[in-house]
C-alpha cells in the first residue's frame, strides 16, 4: 500500500474545515448528515473541531449495478431523518461519480431544509463532471482505489489513520 495522505496532513485539514464550518454556521445550529459507513472517522474528527452548537444524523447509502457510471442505482436508508427547516450539511467520505451525492441532494431537497451544503473528505476527478457542488472539500485524490481513515476495501482497513492506495493487482 502506498500512503498518499499522512495523518498530520489530514489532521491539519480537518481542523481547517471545522473552523470554517463553525464560522459559516454561527447561530444556525446545523444538522450534519453523516453517510455511513465511510464517514465515521472523518465525521468523528470533524465534530471535535466544530465549536458551535450542531446535531448529527446518519444515512446509509449503497450503489448497485454499474457503480462506476451513472447507470448505478443508489439505495439509501434515512433512519426517519427529517431536515425540514434545518441548515443541513451532508458529510461524505469520498465523491467519485457523484451519483450517491446527487441522490442524497435530490432526496433531502424534497424535505425542504433551510439550506443544504456538502462537506466531502475526498474528491475524485470524475466528481467534477457530476452536477454536484462540494462546498467544503478535504482533498482531491487521483482516480485510484483509496483506503483508510474510514474508507474500506471489503470492510477492511477503515481504522488505519492515514490514506493509502491499494495495489490494483491485489483487488
Ligand atoms: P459515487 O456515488 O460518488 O460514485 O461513490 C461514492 C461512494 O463510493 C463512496 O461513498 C464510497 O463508499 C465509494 N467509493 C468511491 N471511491 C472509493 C475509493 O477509492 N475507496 C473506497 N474505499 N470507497 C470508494
Amino acid at each position: 500500500m502506498k500512503i498518499i495522505l499522512k495523518k498530520e496532513q489530514i489532521t491539519e485539514r480537518v481542523e481547517y474545515l471545522g473552523a470554517k464550518i463553525s464560522a459559516d454556521y454561527m447561530d444556525k445550529n446545523p444538522v450534519l448528515i453523516g453517510c455511513l459507513k465511510g464517514c465515521v472517522v472523518f465525521l468523528a474528527d470533524l465534530m471535535r473541531e466544530i465549536t458551535i452548537p450542531y446535531t448529527v444524523e446518519f444515512v446509509r447509502t449503497s450503489t448497485y449495478g454499474e457503480s462506476r457510471t451513472s447507470s448505478g442505482i443508489v439505495q439509501a436508508d434515512f433512519f426517519d431523518l427529517n431536515v425540514r427547516g434545518r441548515h443541513t450539511v451532508i458529510v461524505e467520505d469520498i465523491v467519485d461519480t457523484g451519483l450517491t451525492l446527487s441522490y442524497l441532494i435530490t432526496t433531502l431537497t424534497k424535505q425542504d431544509p433551510l439550506s443544504l451544503k456538502v462537506c466531502a473528505f475526498l474528491v475524485k476527478p470524475g466528481a467534477y463532471d457530476a452536477p454536484v457542488t462540494i462546498d467544503y472539500k478535504g482533498f482531491d485524490v487521483p482516480d485510484e482505489f483509496v483506503v483508510g481513515y474510514g474508507l474500506d476495501w471489503n470492510e477492511q482497513y477503515r481504522g488505519i489513520p492515514y490514506l493509502a492506495v491499494v495495489d490494483e493487482k491485489s483487488l
